[in-house]
């Protein structure tokens, strides 16, 4: 399954889509939205309280003029496996 937005919160497309959950786990990369870092933080209870606090940018300048939460919700996986890895 080839993963082209996060999966937590629905970002994208990202620069560079992952070939597998396996591969999105072992990139340690961090979102630039909802900041989780694969293999790390990526669970639903981090999403949840990322939304409970307001939804801040990782990086605010890349963030897009208008961005709505609810725009991207439709690329979220869920449920979102837990990682077997933690
Ligand atoms: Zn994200």
């Amino acid at each position: 399954m080839k993963i082209e937005y996060c999966p937590l919160c629905g970002w994208g497309p990202l620069e560079k889509p992952y070939e597998s959950m396996e591969e999105l786990w072992f990139s340690y990369d961090i979102c630039d939205c909802c900041g989780c870092e694969y293999g790390l933080d990526d669970n639903e209870p981090y999403y949840e309280k990322w939304v409970s606090e307001g939804c801040r940018w990782l990086y605010p300048e890349a963030k897009p003029t208008g961005w709505r939460l609810q725009d991207q919700l439709q690329h979220q996986i869920r449920p979102w496996p837990p990682n077997p890895l933690t």
